[in-house]
């Protein structure tokens, strides 16, 4: 990697502050504690936090421009489902950045927490929001049920960004999805068995944007493949590295679930009563 900056000695894992050494398999590294200008240079040297800062941060851009053009905000009905899924898409990335770049804030474990915390409600929202243009599709023809759908996801929601913002491990913060899965598990189960409806092509989709963000979690958790040769993954292909590009490629397949669901709602009529 070019060096464009000069950056400060970094840190081994046994001298990083105690709230930064999570990840006993990255050995070197570390940034030193910084103000949030010192921060943003960060940007532009090598150190283990660089990865995880653009596998997020060059999709947000990507997403932020390039998005917009393949939704199709003057062909559907209701304006706000696009605006939405848009929103789904760009929130887990964006609280993402924020938590890599400044997590060696001189504002100490206080900040670390708020920022850890913000990067568990990005991925709370894209959960949410990303499921709403799902759930309105899926029960498009029982309208009441359909609000009331809604409603109780909102509700697993607030419960899900309160267990992931208090959660201690990677295992409880993975945990804390597990309602809102079993909720849109029961959502495709319902268009495959029941009189749910959607694109014959969007179903496939959404189970593997499901997968992907499951076994990026897991990874996560199981910490491969840093275990196995501590200190060689230190800067580039760790497993929270892996889990942020399995995020990316979930997300893409949100949108393409939610663009054949909406190409597909446009010439569909729910069958008279
Ligand atoms: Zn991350």
């Amino acid at each position: 990697m070019m060096v464009l900056y000069e950056g400060p000695r970094l840190l081994d894992f046994a001298k990083a502050p105690a709230h930064l050494q999570f990840n006993k398999y990255v050995l070197t590294g570390y940034r030193p504690v910084s103000t949030a200008e010192e921060c943003v240079r960060s940007l532009f040297y090598m150190h283990n936090e660089l990865g995880n800062i653009y596998t997020h941060g060059i999709p947000f851009f990507l997403f932020l421009v390039l998005l917009p053009f393949s939704i199709p905000w003057k062909e559907v009905d209701s304006i706000w489902i696009c605006v939405v899924h848009y929103l789904a898409c760009l929130c887990p990335t964006m609280g993402s950045v924020l938590y890599h770049l400044f997590m060696n804030h001189v504002g100490g474990e206080h900040v670390y927490d708020t920022l850890l915390s913000l990067d568990m409600v990005g991925v709370c929202l894209v959960n949410t929001l990303g499921a709403i243009p799902i759930i309105y599709i899926t029960l498009l023809c029982y309208p009441s049920v359909q609000q009331t759908a809604l409603l109780v996801y909102i509700l697993l929601s607030a419960h899900g960004i309160y267990c992931a913002t208090t959660a201690r491990t990677n295992v409880r913060r993975l945990r804390s999805f597990v309602w809102q899965a079993l909720f849109r598990f029961s959502l495709f189960l319902f268009r495959v068995y029941g009189s749910g409806v959607g694109s014959p092509n969007s179903l496939r989709l959404f189970v593997i944007m499901d997968c992907l963000a499951l076994l990026g979690g897991l990874v996560n958790i199981v910490q491969i493949p840093e275990r196995f040769k501590p200190g060689l993954f230190d800067n580039w292909g760790n497993s929270h590295q892996i889990m942020h590009v399995m995020v990316i490629c979930s997300i893409i397949y949100l949108h393409w679930g939610t663009l054949e669901d909406l190409a597909w709602i446009k010439s569909y009529q729910c069958p008279a009563e």
